[in-house]
C-alpha cells in the first residue's frame, strides 16, 4: 500500500479541473496521489503525480476552503470533489480531512458533488441524510465481477460494498447514479456482463448510468504493462488501440487514444439498447468521446436548492 504523507497546501483550495466536464465547477483534491492504486488511473500521466507508492494528504484543505469562503463575495453553488483523488479513500486521517470540508460546504449551503469507487463510511451517510437535497453521487462500478475489478482497481471497495453504498445513497434520497468508466472491451462488455451489472444496479435502485471506454496516454500504458500479468489479456486489451482515434480529453490540448470511433459507436448503441430492458438511462461521457456524442456523463448536476419559505 502507498505511504501516507502529510503536507499544507500552499495554492487555493477551490480550483478549476483540466477536465472539459468539470470546467465549470470549482472542484477540490483532498489528496495528490490515489490509495486506490487503479490501474488505468489517468492522473498518472499528471506532472505533479507523486508516484504509485506515495499519497500527499493536504491537511490543511478545511482550513484554508474556510478562509477562501470568507474572502468571496459569491459563494460557489457547488463543489466537485476529487478530479484527481477519491475523496473517501480508506484512511482515518484522509477522510477526517473530507468529511471536516464537505461538512463546510454543506453547512455553508453549497452543494457537494463526488464520485467514488470507495465504502462511503457512516458518518458521511448521516451527514448526507441531512443535506440529500445538496448532494450528488456517482459511484463507480464497471462489472460485477470482482477478480476483474481486482486487477483493474486492486485498491476499491468491492462489489457488493459499492452496491450497498448506491442503495443507501438511493435511499436517502441523493440524486445517484452507476458510472462504469472506464469500460474495456472484450473484458468487461460482453451483453451477460452488461446484463449482470445492470441487475445489479437496477435492484439498488438506480435508474441511470455514465459510460466511457479506456484512453491510453504512455503512462496509462506503461501502468497497464507493468501490472497485467496474464499477456493474453493485455494483448487483446491493447490490440483495438492500434487503429485508436487521438481525441482531446483535457482542456490543455492534451490527447488520449480511444478505441476507434465506429468501435465505441457500435458499442455504445449495444449498451443502450441492453440497459433499456432494465429501464436504466445511459450517458456517455462526450468529454472522451467528442468525435460522436455531445452527450453529458451527468458527472456533475445543475443544484436544486430548497425553495425559500414564505411564511414561517
Ligand atoms: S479511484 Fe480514481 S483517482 Fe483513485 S486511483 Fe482509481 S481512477 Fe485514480
Amino acid at each position: 500500500m502507498a505511504r501516507l504523507v502529510t503536507k499544507k497546501r500552499k495554492s487555493n483550495v477551490l480550483t478549476p479541473s483540466q477536465l472539459r466536464c468539470l470546467s465549470k465547477i470549482p472542484t477540490i483534491n483532498i489528496t495528490s496521489g490515489c490509495i486506490h492504486g487503479c490501474i488505468y488511473c489517468y492522473t498518472k500521466g499528471y506532472s505533479q503525480y507523486p508516484g504509485d507508492d506515495t499519497v500527499i494528504l493536504y491537511d490543511n484543505t478545511c482550513q484554508k476552503l474556510t478562509d477562501e469562503l470568507a474572502r468571496k463575495r459569491k459563494k460557489p453553488q457547488a463543489v466537485y470533489f476529487c478530479p484527481s483523488c477519491d475523496p473517501f479513500q480508506p484512511v482515518r486521517q484522509i477522510l477526517d480531512q473530507t468529511y471536516k470540508t464537505m461538512e463546510t460546504l454543506l453547512k455553508a449551503g453549497i452543494a457537494v458533488q463526488f464520485v467514488t469507487k470507495a465504502i462511503v463510511p457512516a458518518r458521511f451517510s448521516e451527514l448526507f441524510a441531512k443535506h440529500s437535497n445538496l448532494i450528488c453521487a456517482q459511484v463507480g462500478l464497471t462489472c460485477v465481477d470482482d477478480n476483474i475489478r481486482k486487477i483493474f482497481e486492486p485498491g476499491t471497495a468491492s462489489v457488493s460494498q459499492k452496491l450497498a453504498t448506491l442503495q443507501t445513497l438511493v435511499e436517502m434520497g441523493v440524486a445517484t447514479g452507476a458510472r462504469a468508466d472506464p469500460l474495456i472491451l472484450g473484458v468487461m462488455d460482453s451483453d451477460g456482463s452488461l446484463s449482470q451489472l445492470f441487475t445489479a444496479i437496477s435492484k439498488a435502485g438506480v435508474k441511470e448510468i455514465a459510460v466511457s471506454y479506456l484512453f491510453l496516454r504512455p503512462a496509462i500504458r506503461k501502468s497497464l504493462e507493468r501490472n497485467i500479468k496474464d499477456n493474453q489479456l493485455l494483448s487483446q486489451l491493447l490490440k483495438p488501440y492500434s487503429q485508436g482515434t487521438a481525441l482531446p480529453i483535457g482542456m490543455k490540448n492534451s490527447q488520449g487514444i480511444a478505441l476507434p470511433s465506429r468501435m465505441r459507436e457500435e458499442a455504445f448503441a449495444r449498451i443502450k439498447k441492453i440497459a433499456l430492458d432494465f429501464g436504466i438511462s445511459v450517458h456517455i461521457c462526450g468529454c472522451k468521446n467528442s468525435d460522436i456524442t455531445t452527450e453529458s456523463c451527468h458527472i456533475t448536476r445543475p443544484v436544486h436548492l430548497p425553495k425559500p419559505q414564505l411564511f414561517a
